[in-house]
């Protein structure tokens, strides 16, 4: 090759350099969708009422509006939870929710199509009713006096380039969600001395009646949020230039707020260090008491209240999803390994535990299966077969890829999906166009059919 091409390769790996600080991540589209979300919570913590303000410009003609009320997916439902649309309207036109078949899917038909490129702005109302004891990501626990509930506000389910995303509530524990990056306003009125906690940055309270206080956040760009609010011990340190949040019950945990905040500083550290800095100012972690494992939501964390020994590897996990899936989205129902198994590499990698995904130990009738959605895994009705066929699988794929390609070849990668698709959704395509210069990538890949046979 010539000196020039060799410069133009210099160049093009540079720009694939680790942001060191989370304002050195590309900005977020100047047209995304403004949401400001109000909860008021029930003094015993069972239900919450709301508010939602959604604005936003569709870059394609629009003739109904359609939301997604995740609590009601069928792991949730069974679990107690519910979230229902009371009132909407755009403007002084009352819309009319339809329901069917599928009870997350809410269609709001408009009185006369929108052209593309016309801002709407669409007001609603809604319930929420929390699952007591709940394992799922909304519930409430009144032995601890503690509520925790994520996706649980009717979710914009627009994704510029693609419309409306409608894929199936499937009954199998993992997310299945897909939305945009938005400008976040978030209110939460609670009763006076429980404690909130959000995605965002806090920026005040109020009190809007005597005995209620009414905590408010702010995010930049943030496609979901999650909210706990209770009986919680709130420990707050700095690491690494990110404001960590951690909520304990008060009851007690079997680690303590600062014990998660040093494991939460340890992967801060590691995955600062392969894939550029946390992206945003706060994270926040929750610890509920009736959930097994973790999970993950822009800014935010719910995790089991675990043992110190499973601690490192289900923070390192959930934290790596703050790159995949919040930083860079994807449509969770149809491509669920695009966040599962790059937070599963990089859990990997941050805690030297490569061993444990290997493609020789992936069962044979699970092989080739990552790139399978999420109706193909509820079908089979077994977590465990999706947790081998595509977190296993696939990180064992990708730790295969690396080491044919070399670490810095493959992570350089790997920093350009991430830098060419921040605050956007991704699909294999976009991963595809990352490793193409990676041959011994695409070609892991495809053996384990994260991507199409080339
Ligand atoms: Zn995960």
């Amino acid at each position: 090759m010539g000196l020039g091409v060799l410069l133009v390769m210099l160049l093009a790996a540079c720009t694939a350099s680790v942001p060191d600080a989370a304002e050195d991540w590309p900005a977020p589209s100047l047209d995304r969708p403004v949401v400001d979300v109000a909860f008021d919570t029930a003094p015993d913590l069972a239900s919450a009422t709301g508010t939602e303000t959604v604005r936003f410009t569709p870059d394609r003609q629009v003739c109904e509006l359609v939301f997604r009320n995740w609590p009601n997916k069928p792991t949730a439902a069974r679990a107690g939870s519910a979230l229902e649309i009371t009132s909407a309207r755009v403007g002084d036109t009352v819309l009319a929710p339809q329901i069917a078949p599928d009870p997350t899917l809410v269609t709001l038909p408009l009185s006369a199509c929108v052209p593309a490129g016309t801002a709407i702005t669409a007001d609603l109302t809604f319930r929420l009713t929390l699952g007591k004891d709940s394992g799922e990501r909304v519930g409430y626990s009144p032995a601890t006096g503690t509520a925790w509930f994520g996706t649980a506000f009717p979710l914009l389910a627009w994704v510029r380039g693609e419309g409306w995303v409608r894929d199936a509530a499937v009954d199998l524990y993992g997310e299945t969600a897909t939305s945009e990056d938005a400008a976040l306003t978030l209110s939460v009125t609670a009763a006076e001395g429980q404690e909130v906690v959000a995605t965002g940055t806090a920026t005040g309270t109020t009190t809007p009646a005597p005995g209620r206080v009414t905590h408010q956040f702010t995010a930049e760009a943030v496609r979901d949020a999650a909210v706990s609010v209770g009986a919680y011990a709130v420990t707050t340190r700095e690491v690494r230039g990110v404001r960590v949040h951690v909520a304990t019950p008060r009851s007690g945990s079997r680690a303590t707020g600062d014990e998660w905040i040093d494991e939460l500083d340890l992967a801060l550290e590691r995955h600062g260090a392969l894939l550029g800095a946390y992206p945003y100012p706060d994270l926040t972690a929750t610890i509920v008491p009736t959930q097994t494992d973790g999970v993950e939501f822009p800014m935010a964390l719910q995790f089991a209240d675990d043992r110190r020994a499973e601690i490192p590897g289900l923070v390192a996990h959930e934290l790596a999803h703050q790159w995949f899936y919040s930083l860079v989205g994807n449509d969770q129902a149809r491509d669920p390994w695009l966040d599962e198994a790059f937070a599963t590499w990089a859990q990997a990698l941050a805690t030297g535990q490569e061993d444990r995904y290997r493609l020789d130990r992936i069962p044979r009738g699970l092989r080739g299966r990552t790139g399978e959605p999420m109706e193909y895994w509820a079908r089979t009705g077994d977590f465990t077969r999706y947790v081998r066929g595509v977190y296993d699988q696939g990180a064992a794929a990708l730790l295969e890829a690396r080491r044919r390609a070399g670490a810095d070849r493959f992570d350089a990668a790997v920093r350009a999906y991430l830098q060419d698709n921040a605050h956007r959704v991704a699909g294999p395509a976009e991963v595809a166009a990352a490793f193409r210069d990676v041959p011994e990538a695409l070609e892991a890949l495809r053996d384990a059919g994260a991507l199409p046979a080339g």
